[in-house]
């Protein structure tokens, strides 16, 4: 559950995009988007306790990283 609140507390509001295998362990990696927006928010895999922020910069349209705590 901790895993849970943690994404709730990083990405917010979010749907499922897509899943896929997680490189690391083999269970569903989910990529998020905004409910709102439709824009990529993260992916997480609960089981390694894995996730990644995209951030957008509206300016340039590029992605940058702002959370990765994959081990
Ligand atoms: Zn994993």
């Amino acid at each position: 559950m901790y895993f849970h609140y943690l994404l709730d507390a990083t990405l917010g509001p979010r749907v499922i995009y897509y899943v896929i295998e997680c490189s690391v362990c083999g269970f569903d990696e989910v990529y998020f988007k905004s409910p709102e927006s439709g824009e990529l928010l993260g992916r997480a895999c609960a089981n390694c306790n894995c996730f990644q922020k995209f951030d957008f910069d509206k300016n340039v349209g590029k992605k940058t990283q702002l959370h990765h705590k994959c081990s």
